[in-house]
């Protein structure tokens, strides 16, 4: 089925998207690092961290006074340790791994992702009607993919209506443009890892079509597949992002632990898990209260 309604606005709405490194400051005190730079109807616009809540903001440039910063300047910080983070992967032959980054949060409760995959289907409100009714600004992380957002116009702005109204609290994580997969082929060459992807493109693509669409990219970063392998890492960490994981695995039935990043599919291919995730949540098996994906790391 094609997804219907309103078009997305256009990459190019968002121009001269740049990663830049930059701590700033404004007249109130308040210090950020800006890590990206970009122009929205004649507006300069940064793309701003909060060092200590990973809360990201756009702001408007002329407010803040700035100069550049490097990685060793800041690694004392929550958010470096954050990008630095390696987990425990799983190594997938040659030099693939799968489940890199974050992968169990640091609190209890537990943290609900859901993977927004390039899909023809639509979103499944359904799901997310689940968490609204949970009580107001419910937190989900979704991983978006660019690919997603240009075939489901209506649908993301359905989403960032709930997060206006203060029904959901939406964290917008970057699951790359394309989200290149051939099926059957081997994880060492599969997803990202695909020859000719430019994830250069594939990252600030996507944070980009967001921006575009009046939407704020968060530090976060999934991987397709939850595969990479150390260039890749190294990339999402040189674009000063965190890479997340997943330990939350719905379909084998074992009991959840307090921290658990929990990963559902509302992108209409996995209806199966979203029926298990209700169940589970109905049945008090989701260990609670569910977490905005910044307090993880
Ligand atoms: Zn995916």
């Amino acid at each position: 089925m094609e997804a219907t309604g309103a078009r997305p606005a256009p990459l190019g709405r968002a121009q001269d998207y740049q990663p830049i490194f930059r701590l700033c400051s404004n007249a109130l005190g308040e210090a950020r690092l800006a890590i990206r730079r970009t122009s929205v109807g004649g507006e300069r616009l940064l793309l701003t961290v909060d060092t200590a809540t990973l809360a990201t903001s756009l702001e408007h440039e002329r407010c803040w006074t700035c100069a550049d910063t490097d990685d060793e300047s800041q690694t004392d910080t929550r958010f470096l340790r954050a990008i630095h983070t390696d987990g425990r992967p799983v190594l997938l032959g040659s030099r693939a791994q799968s489940n890199a980054g974050i992968a169990h949060g640091s609190t209890d409760g537990s943290f609900i992702t859901g993977d927004l995959c390039p899909s023809r289907k639509p979103l499944d409100r359904d799901f997310l009607e689940i968490l609204v009714r949970l009580g107001p600004r419910t937190p989900v992380a979704l991983a978006i993919s660019g690919s997603w957002l240009e075939r489901h116009g209506a649908d993301f702005r359905w989403l960032q209506d709930q997060a206006r109204n203060g029904t959901l609290d939406i964290t917008w994580v970057n699951h790359s443009y394309h989200h290149p997969y051939a099926p059957g082929r081997t994880p060492a060459t599969n997803f990202l890892l695909m020859p000719s992807v430019d994830i250069d493109a594939e990252i600030l693509d996507t944070e980009r079509l967001l921006v575009a669409n009046g939407a704020t990219p968060s530090v976060f970063f999934r991987f397709p597949g939850l595969v990479s392998d150390p260039a890749l890492i190294e990339a999402v960490r040189r674009h000063h992002l965190v890479a997340l994981g997943a330990d939350g695995w719905l379909a084998f039935g074992r009991p959840l632990r307090p921290g658990t990043i929990l990963l559902v599919h509302p992108n209409g291919n996995e209806p199966a898990g979203l029926a298990r995730f209700s169940r589970m949540l109905e049945e008090g098996n989701l260990p609670r209260p569910f977490r905005p994906i910044t307090a993880a790391p």
